[in-house]
Order: C-alpha cells, then sequence, then structure tokens
C-alpha cells in the first residue's frame, strides 16, 4: 500500500489548541526559546543518515521520538527511533489530543507527541521532526515558525539503488517505497528548503547551514535582543 493521500492524519484545518496557543503566548512564536525542524523525504534517500550526522554535530538539536505501530525492525531501539506502541494506545491518544500531528504511512500510523516536544522547546534546545508530507503540512498549519526541508536524491536510479543496497526491504517493498516516491517528491515545493542529497558531506554541511541560519531568525531570538535593549534604557 502506498502512502495514504490526501491526508489521513490528524485535522490540519482546525484551530490551535492549549498548547499551541501556550507556546505561542509566551513566546510570541510556536517555537518558544528553541525552535523547530522539519525534514521529510522519500525512504531510501538518505534521511535517517543525515538526521544521524546533523544531531551528532549539533548537541543543541534534539530528535523527536515519534510513536508508531509498525513492528520494531532488527536493530531499533524503543524510545530511540520509536515508541512503539499498539493500534488501540495510538488511537487512544489521538482521542485525548496527544498529538502535534500524526498519520497513517505504508498503513502504519506515526505521530509526534506534544508534551515531548514541548519539553524539548521549553528547555531552549531545537528539536528535530522526521515526519512524512502530511505531518508537514499539519505542522506548517499549527506552528508557523517551524523551518522545513524536503530532502531529494539525485535521481530515481540512485534511490532504487539506495534501496535495493541497503537491503532491508523485500523487492516488494522496494517497488512499493518507489512507487510512493514518485507521489512524495511532488510535495518539494511545500517546504522552505531542499537539499540534494548526492554528497553526504556536502548534504550534511546545507543542513547544518539550515539550523544555524534558523537560530538568527529574528522571532527566535526576539527575548535576547530585548535583554539587550534593556541595557541601554529602553
Ligand atoms: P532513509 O532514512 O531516507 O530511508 P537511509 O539513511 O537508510 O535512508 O539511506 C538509504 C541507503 O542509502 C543507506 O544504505 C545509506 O547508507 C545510503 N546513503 C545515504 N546517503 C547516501 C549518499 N549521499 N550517497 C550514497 N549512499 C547514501
Ligand atoms: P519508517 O517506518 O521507515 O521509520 O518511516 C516511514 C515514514 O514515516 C517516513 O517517511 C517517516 O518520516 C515517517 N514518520 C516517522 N515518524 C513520523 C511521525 O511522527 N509523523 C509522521 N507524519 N510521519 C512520521
Amino acid at each position: 500500500m502506498g502512502l495514504a493521500l490526501p491526508c489521513r492524519g490528524g485535522d490540519a484545518g482546525r484551530p490551535p489548541t492549549s498548547l499551541e496557543h501556550r507556546m505561542m503566548e509566551k513566546h510570541g512564536s510556536s517555537c518558544g526559546r528553541g525552535s523547530m525542524l522539519v525534514i521529510s523525504a522519500p525512504s531510501g534517500a538518505g534521511k535517517s543518515t543525515l538526521v544521524r550526522r546533523l544531531i551528532a554535530l549539533l548537541p543543541d538539536l534534539v530528535f523527536s521520538v515519534s510513536h508508531t505501530t509498525r513492528r520494531q525492525r532488527e536493530g531499533e531501539k524503543e524510545g530511540q527511533d520509536y515508541f512503539f506502541v499498539t493500534r488501540r494506545r495510538f488511537e487512544s491518544m489521538i482521542a485525548a489530543d496527544e498529538f502535534i500531528e500524526w498519520a497513517e504511512v505504508f498503513g502504519h500510523l506515526y505521530g509526534t507527541s506534544k508534551a515531548q516536544v514541548e519539553k524539548i522547546l521549553v528547555d531552549g534546545r531545537d528539536v528535530l521532526l522526521d515526519i512524512d508530507v502530511q505531518g508537514h503540512q499539519q505542522v506548517r498549519k499549527r506552528l508557523h515558525d517551524a523551518l522545513s526541508v524536503f530532502i531529494l536524491p539525485p535521481s530515481f536510479e540512485e534511490l532504487k539503488r539506495r534501496l535495493t543496497e541497503r537491503h532491508s526491504d523485500s523487492p516488494q517493498d522496494v517497488e512499493r517505497r518507489l512507487t510512493a516516491a514518485c507521489q512524495e517528491i511532488s510535495h518539494w515545493p511545500e517546504y522552505d528548503y531542499l537539499v540534494v542529497n548526492d554528497r553526504l558531506a556536502r548534504a550534511t554541511e546545507a543542513l547544518r547551514a539550515i539550523v544555524q541560519t534558523g537560530r538568527l531568525r529574528r522571532q527566535i531570538q526576539a527575548e535576547r535582543a530585548e535583554e539587550i535593549c534593556r541595557t541601554f534604557g529602553g
């Protein structure tokens, strides 16, 4: 089954929740002192590899661990890669409005917990969300300061090669992911930045530059600027 489009996730059209209001009122932005970076890419483009490298380079950037109903893969750690939950538990979290966004991808549910993201942002750290295009559409509508990056592979052939040589999916799964990729890549214009993952070092550097430039945005530095202005007696 391909990606479930149009959006089957949370209700992106609804008004902001109390958490979102609180974050906006408290900090003058949806992101508190920390900021939010959303990264999306078709499966196999190298997103996990890039995210690992970026997190290792930037200690104040924290990976948001999603909840999912899919099965744990070999080598994945509970609470580190995902929180693996039953569909029933996931649905009760939806009912309790515990997600910033959620979506169904490849037949499984995935969601970003509000509590977790709020904790990271309130600590003044930046949070990185590795979510699909449906999740990004929801975040975009609710948290206007979130920065987003779409990662493209250099070509279809290279994506196929990476998926095949990763040896983590059956040939049918590879086909399914390639079919979904054709749809997913059409969403790249919805993102603030585009990074082509041709060479790993270059793509990692581009992501680092995006995070660092994001930290210099006026709204992110407002508190600091006001403190400095106060020393002028203003
Ligand atoms: P994703 O998380 O997007 O599904 P992965 O990070 O698992 O993708 O990468 C897919 C495969 O491609 C992995 O085997 C990874 O080592 C390889 N890969 C990632 N980036 C590059 C790159 N720039 N050049 C060559 N191979 C890459
Ligand atoms: P995988 O199962 O291969 O780890 O991830 C499949 C897809 O689900 C990827 O595109 C990934 O970005 C996306 N995904 C992971 N976590 C979330 C989430 O919390 N929300 C949404 N919307 N997508 C997610």
